[in-house]
């Protein structure tokens, strides 16, 4: 790593790729965590959970994607933890970093109103998953 500025950046969703591309030209060292190895285009997921499109179609490897930015690094990992103070991040499986700027950039999660039970019949739709969920074995789209 050289002596410029690090900054990491949490989540390659729309808010990490463009904050990363946004920091293309500048004298930083860009590291983007995602714990998964690609980028989701999550407005066509319905596309996907009604068949005219495969998952492949909406989902592009992220370091694909920011091959051409030099100052960039991807690292498939998630993020369990960060200590602010002493400017870490903490990841599951070992590749923490410190940084002198951090994004979050983790995206949302659904809000079911106090009842978390509704989360089994009205998955969220914002993962690209595909699992069996009726009897008859239909693919439908399913979120973890
Ligand atoms: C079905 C659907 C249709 C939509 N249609 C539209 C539309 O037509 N127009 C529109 O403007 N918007 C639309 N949206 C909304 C839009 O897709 C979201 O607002 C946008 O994707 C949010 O981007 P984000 O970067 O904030 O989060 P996300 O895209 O959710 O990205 C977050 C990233 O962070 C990663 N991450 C999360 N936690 C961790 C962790 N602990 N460690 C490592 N990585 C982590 C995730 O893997 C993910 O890659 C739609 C959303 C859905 C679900």
């Amino acid at each position: 790593m050289s002596e410029r500025p690090h900054v990491v950046i949490v989540g390659a969703g729309f808010g990490g790729l463009e904050a990363a591309r946004a920091l293309a030209q500048s004298p930083v060292d860009v590291t983007v965590i995602d714990r998964h190895n690609y980028h989701l285009f999550q407005p066509l997921l319905y596309q996907v959970a009604t068949a005219a499109l495969s998952p492949a179609d909406i989902a592009q490897p992220i370091r694909a994607i920011l091959r051409h930015q030099q100052n960039a690094t991807v690292l498939l990992d998630e993020v369990i933890g960060i200590d602010a103070a002493a400017r870490q991040v903490e990841t599951r499986f070992g590749a923490n970093q410190s940084y002198e700027h951090l994004v979050l950039a983790t995206g949302s999660q659904y809000a079911y109103y106090g009842h978390d039970d509704w989360s089994r019949p009205a998955r969220p739709a914002n993962c690209c998953q595909v699992s069996q969920r009726s009897p008859s074995s239909k693919a439908v789209m399913s979120a973890s």
